[in-house]
């Protein structure tokens, strides 16, 4: 069953389906079995308490913004440079507790994708790429001809920004945070065995996968303007994870995200797709969101929640075509914090890069609840932010094709499947399997950035508290 998908430079013909045609249902560690012990649903969730303030954890890796996909590529490790700065620049690294993450092992990255992908990403590099022959692009869909370019130091940014996402997950697990934000992840599209769409390692099944030793429902919510294809198909066929992208549909990358798609098997009702059309703005998508979210956290209850904040749905962007403000797009960060569920924050697609760093700067704001002016602050990439150096954008020109209506539909659909689902599901919690960190990343060649002090090591695994100092390597910052 062949379906058509364009990528983002163009188009190209693919399978949405596994190769063998089956629907895929890819990680095999998530249990499908039937419960009999019952987790009791969580408390506390079916209403919002909009005002109580969070502990926010905050990943970062300094290296994170020096990777380079290549000329005119429009994915720029970059933005995450002039986000950690606006961040400084606000301030807003006073308010939280800072991180510098634990660089994942291939063995962790095993944990979703394929070994002779992970042996293949951990080999290449950009002069093998050339001479590599193109069956084996095309398996891995990597290289020159692709989306995916092979280049230096690919592996190692795969690393880090998975590291980040898998420690936040885990100081969830043990209640050390309520928030864990991790900008530098959030890689939506890569699939078990092969990239796609810029995204190499899918640092959120990875993610997901560490909460489900302590969750029994996680719940993932995509607000790129993508559809959140790779975390979609990872958890098509289970109840322990429920999906819910809301994207641009239509002639659009990836092409996935129908509304009928609502999972398979013992996932049945569980993927949730919002299709949306070019231009929405602010109102249009909150009048979607707001009763698609309530009903999910009602019928659902997840213990613990997922939200990717691909900011390729600003206005404004290179390669988006939505219509949202820094505001619109905040309120979704903000309403699924009020729900007192332990929530990983990510980052995502998102390619006016200037507009990228606003946009998480400001979310990281509204979750520490901390007013932010909006002047920009003074901070290495101050001059990025000419000529107006305003954080707020306004609002776009384009026509928004959503109308009402559509809208209304849309709604109504999605809230009558819901309905299908016969109330949060529970799961059998067997032993917890220990956290990766404490019992295979040891001795690895990859095992530890030579540059974390050990004295600061803690038994969750490797990272350290940076201190806010650190962080100013003002004047080093070269590339633009
Ligand atoms: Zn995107």
């Amino acid at each position: 069953m062949k379906k058509r998908r364009t990528t983002y430079f163009g188009e190209r013909s693919t399978t949405w389906m596994a190769k063998d045609g089956n629907v895929p249902c890819s990680p095999s560690s998530v249990p499908h079995d039937p419960p009999h012990v019952r987790v009791p649903t969580t408390p506390g969730h079916k209403s919002q308490d909009m005002s109580s303030k969070k502990r926010v954890s905050y990943f970062y890796h300094g290296d994170v913004g020096h990777y380079y996909y290549g000329p005119g590529h429009p994915m720029k490790p970059h933005r995450l440079k002039l986000t950690h700065h606006l961040v400084l620049g606000y301030g807003l690294y006073r308010k939280m507790e800072v991180y510098r993450p634990h660089i994942a092992t291939t063995q962790e990255l095993q944990k979703f994708h394929s070994q002779e992908y992970v042996n293949f990403l951990s080999r290449v590099n950009p002069d093998m790429g050339r001479t590599l022959s193109s069956s084996v692009h095309s398996k891995f869909n990597v290289g020159e001809y692709t989306d995916c370019p092979i280049f230096d130091g690919m592996m190692e940014f795969c690393k880090i920004y998975t590291g980040c996402s898998i420690d936040g997950a885990q100081k969830l697990n043990h209640k050390i945070t309520d928030v864990a934000v991790n900008w530098s992840g959030g890689l939506h599209h890569a699939k078990k065995g092969e990239a796609s769409g810029f995204c190499y390692i899918n640092d959120i099944v990875l993610a997901i996968l560490e909460l489900l030793k302590y969750h029994p429902r996680v719940l993932y919510i995509d607000i790129d303007i993508h559809h959140g294809d790779g975390v979609e198909e990872a958890f098509y066929c289970t109840d322990r994870v429920m999906t819910v992208s809301f994207h641009r549909y239509g002639d659009f990358f990836p092409g996935t995200g129908n509304i009928k798609d609502v999972g398979a098997k013992n996932g049945k009702y569980y993927s949730v797709n919002v299709p949306l059309e070019e231009g929405i703005d602010d109102a249009s998508y909150e009048r979607v969101f707001r009763p698609v979210m309530a009903k999910v956290m009602e019928v659902y209850q997840p213990s613990a929640v997922v939200l990717q904040c691909g900011a390729d749905s600003l206005s404004g962007d290179r390669l988006g075509c939505f219509n949202l403000t820094l505001r619109g797009h905040a309120k979704c960060v903000e309403m699924m914090k009020g729900y007192n569920v332990p929530l990983l924050i990510l980052g995502g697609g998102g390619y006016a890069i200037r507009n990228v760093a606003r946009c998480w700067a400001f979310e990281t704001s509204v979750l520490l609840e901390e007013e932010v002016s909006d002047e920009i602050p003074r901070n290495d990439y101050y001059d990025y932010y000419a000529p107006d150096y305003k954080l707020h954008l306004p609002p776009g020109t384009t026509e928004n094709q959503n109308s009402t209506e559509g809208l209304e539909a849309i709604k109504v659909q999605i809230l009558q499947q819901l309905s299908q689902i016969p109330g949060a599901p529970s799961v059998q919690m067997q032993e917890v399997p220990p956290d990766w960190a404490t019992n295979e990343r040891g001795g690895g060649e990859d095992e530890e950035d030579p540059d974390v002090r050990s004295s600061n090591r803690n038994r969750f695994g490797g990272e350290r508290r940076e201190h806010e100092a650190e962080f100013y390597d003002g004047g080093k910052d070269q590339d633009r």
